[in-house]
């Protein structure tokens, strides 16, 4: 099955208020759902499994779409299987993320509406308006504005990020790079010797040493030298010098990491622009020598730091 749809996400404060408005323009509602999906780590795109309590069949759902706010068209392939095959598939692909929600679904017109309540997320509202031959983009895009404007949604509220998204890195690190730094930590890591990364990543501290998110095979860290607010360094567990030391798994994962943190500090900072880079080598000006890092450091006009090269 492929479809062309428009969705919407929004975070909204009051579900039972827009539930009331949905009913009151007419929606049906169609029940609640607890639905528990899995994201996997892929290179391009989104893929997950959703499993619904008390359904037998699961969904393997693969999706494109940008992180843009407002209404947005979505490209989906999904896959019906037999929910037995889930544990399988779970064995086989790096689990990314897992999000457990309770949503209750409507239907209006063209619109099947979605009031989620998103574990350790708080409640949002999605839209997903179906195209077809009567309805075309333009028109399904209007048919979601509109639709918001009625509920009483605003433009600030919309949700460019997936629940998977928010989950795995994103609103971890929000609440983590929202922490005041700390001058205490910036001292006795610059006093400690040996590899830095190294040691930060074995510690087992991460709170203290700043590590906001873990995957695979690489981390996140908070950069001890910040350029700028919000700085971070994305590196391999592995202590390796140059990209080509990288193994594809490596190489996929860390850009993967490098959205994710990008996409962390969008939400914290909601930075112009980015800088982001590599240093390979002392000559080069890498701090941390021969341990591969890649710098993240958000960027706003008129920002204090020129810095053309990290
Ligand atoms: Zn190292």
């Amino acid at each position: 099955m492929e479809k062309l749809n428009v969705e919407v996400k929004a975070r909204v404060a009051d579900p039972e208020e827009v539930r009331r408005r949905l009913l009151e323009l007419g929606a049906e509602e169609m029940g609640t759902f607890l639905q528990t999906d899995t994201y996997f780590l892929t290179s391009k795109g989104r893929l997950k499994l959703r499993e619904v309590e008390g359904l037998e069949e699961a969904e393997l759902i693969y999706y494109e779409r940008r992180d843009e706010a407002g209404p947005r068209a979505c490209r989906a392939l999904v896959l019906k299987l037999p929910r037995r095959a889930s544990g399988a598939l779970r064995e086989a692909l790096p689990v990314r993320s897992v999000v457990k929600k309770s949503r209750t679904i409507f239907r209006l017109g063209p619109t099947e509406i979605h009031l989620d309540e998103v574990e350790g997320l708080g409640s949002f509202l999605e839209l997903e308006v179906k195209t077809g031959p009567d309805l075309g983009r333009e028109e399904a895009l209007g048919v979601a504005r509109e639709l918001l404007s009625e509920l009483g949604v605003d433009a600030g509220a919309l949700v460019p990020y997936s629940y998977g998204d928010m989950v795995a890195g994103a609103g971890r690190g929000l609440r983590v790079l929202w922490a005041p730094w700390r001058m205490a930590y910036i001292t006795r890591a610059h006093e400690a010797g040996g590899c830095l990364l190294c040691r930060l990543h074995e510690e087992g501290k991460d709170e203290e040493n700043k590590i906001i998110y873990r995957g695979r095979t690489c981390f996140i860290v908070l950069n001890i030298y910040p350029y700028n607010t919000g700085h971070v360094m994305v590196a391999p567990y592995r202590h390796v010098a140059y990209p080509t030391d990288l193994t594809e798994e490596e190489m996929l994962e860390l850009w993967e990491t490098v959205n994710m943190a990008m996409r962390a500090i969008e939400m914290a900072y909601s930075p112009h622009g980015f800088n982001i880079g590599m240093n390979i080598g002392r000559v080069a000006g890498a701090g941390v020598e021969d341990h591969l890092h890649v710098h993240v450091v958000p960027r706003w006009l008129g920002d204090t730091n020129f810095m053309p090269v990290l």
